[in-house]
């Protein structure tokens, strides 16, 4: 039987009681979720009998299940589920790897265009970390005194050591190290009950004036056209447990503590534009539609955790 055909007729599917999911907020609003659908699975096993919840005030999805058990996933179906490209055998950053001489290859140019942002936004970093980095296409091309990585894939820890000059950390610090975090497609595979967490562990690990630059994909979008019937059929969304608007990663990134410097308009919220308060949310000036990337930098005169702040203003 055609494995993808198998995959989706005997997933597991993991129930999800009633009352929880009427109590879930939205990561990124906080308000109650509206509505659930199926997850708009591809050919993962794991993914196939899941069920995404829904916010319509800012657009996000979520996987509703409390601790998702992703260790299992990336453990166990991930390297079945997703042909990665075979690793070239030699000096990945050498002359002879064929990935130089294609034309268009999406993470390498994703990665110059990534460094050109930073070049013109902190031109003077010293220290800089780039999460979920893969081979390090980012830190390559650019020329900073320090690169770190957080990156567990155990085929790339020699390319980013040896051929990158890396520094590998297991963990984000808890005090000001960086003055640039990159997350690149890597947000949207936190889960609901742990993406502000690390939200406010960037902004934590950042030195003042510091930047983070994010890109996710439109996935508020991506589930607006899937639910309409419109999703390409080639479009593969696993293993992806979060999808967000540009208004509502704007919206984290602001409750995060983070001032906005850069951003963009995802075509959801520029399907939402007759409502006030997302037309209005960071000047108009920030908006980049050119770059599809989120760019916060730290206040330099915040000294108290922005979590704090905001666990305070809940208790009042
Ligand atoms: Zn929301």
């Amino acid at each position: 039987m055609n494995p993808v055909v198998a995959a989706l007729r005997t997933a597991a599917s993991p129930r999800i009681r009633l009352s929880d999911l009427a109590t879930q907020s939205c990561p990124c609003c906080r308000r109650k979720a509206t509505s659930v659908s199926r997850y708009p699975a591809f050919v993962s096993k794991f993914f196939s009998g899941l069920l995404l919840a829904h916010c319509d005030n800012c657009g996000t999805g979520w996987v509703p299940i409390p601790n998702l058990d992703l260790d299992t996933y990336y453990e166990k179906h991930y390297a079945k589920e997703v042909r990665k490209d075979r690793l070239f055998e030699g000096k990945f950053y050498g002359p002879d790897n064929p990935v130089w001489s294609k034309e268009k290859h999406a993470v390498r140019d994703r990665a110059k265009r990534h460094a050109d942002i930073l070049h013109r936004i902190a031109p003077n970093a010293q220290d800089v970390l780039d999460i979920g980095c893969g081979e390090g296409y980012l830190l390559h091309n650019i020329n900073v005194p320090r690169k770190f990585a957080l990156e567990s894939d155990e085929n790339v820890q020699g390319i980013l050591q040896e051929e990158v000059g890396a520094t590998m950390i297991g963990q984000l610090p808890e005090k000001p190290t960086f003055d640039v975090i990159v997350a690149s497609h890597v947000v949207e595979h936190f889960t609901y009950d742990t993406v502000r967490d690390y939200m406010l562990g960037f902004i934590a690990a950042l030195k003042p004036n510091g930047v983070v630059l994010i890109e996710v994909p439109p996935g508020a979008w991506q589930l607006e056209e899937f639910a309409a019937g419109n999703r390409p059929p080639n479009q593969r969304l696993e293993p992806h447990t979060l999808f967000f608007s540009s208004y509502a990663m704007n919206m984290m990134l602001l409750d995060s503590g983070f001032e906005i410097v850069q951003s963009i308009r995802c075509p959801w919220t520029k399907n939402h534009m007759n409502d006030f308060k997302i037309k209005k949310q960071v000047p108009e000036n920030v908006y980049n539609d050119a770059d599809y990337v989120f760019v916060g930098r730290k206040p330099a005169g915040q000294t108290v955790w922005p979590g704090l702040v905001r666990k305070l203003r809940a208790l009042t």
